[in-house]
Formats: structure tokens, C-alpha cells, sequence
């Protein structure tokens, strides 16, 4: 894997696609409760309340789907790894 784990960006940036990410209700149920248990964080209300926009789990400089896998680890991301890796 050669996927750099970082926090996420300041979210400044317009998504150019906006769409809704492939998640079920169930996956979501996951995040949240993943989000809940690390609350005391920095940046884990923000994600607790992105959750529920339509654009969250899609990255936000190529409107690529972040992995449910990669969100559980970190439910902060805003990007995929492939554009986190380009920064
Ligand atoms: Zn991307």
C-alpha cells in the first residue's frame, strides 16, 4: 500500500462533481458510530455532521469515491488516496 495517511484538508475547495456516494444506510450507521467512538478528536464533530451531506465519502478534487474501508480508518477524509498522494 503506498497510501500516506494525513488529516484531511481545510475542505476550502468546490467539488466539481457533486453525487451521492455509494454508501448504504448501514455503512453510514458504521461511520457514525466509528466518528462517535473517536468524538474527542480534532475534526470529528465536523465529520459527524458531513456524514450527512450528499458529497461526503466522494473526494473533493476528483469526485472519486473514497473507500468505506479508508473512511472507517479515518472518517476525516476528504480526498482519496490517490489525490492525497498527488498533493
Ligand atoms: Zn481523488
Amino acid at each position: 500500500m503506498t497510501c500516506i495517511k494525513r488529516p484531511a484538508g481545510n475542505g476550502a475547495h468546490h467539488p466539481k462533481h457533486m453525487h451521492y456516494h455509494y454508501f448504504t444506510l448501514e455503512q453510514r450507521d458504521e461511520l457514525a458510530e466509528a466518528i462517535r467512538a473517536r468524538i474527542d478528536e480534532p475534526g470529528m464533530n465536523a465529520a459527524l455532521e458531513r456524514l450527512h451531506a450528499p458529497d461526503y465519502g466522494v473526494c473533493e478534487s476528483c469526485g472519486g469515491d473514497i473507500p468505506f474501508a479508508r473512511l472507517m480508518h479515518n472518517p476525516r477524509l476528504h480526498r482519496c488516496c490517490r489525490c492525497l498522494n498527488e498533493l
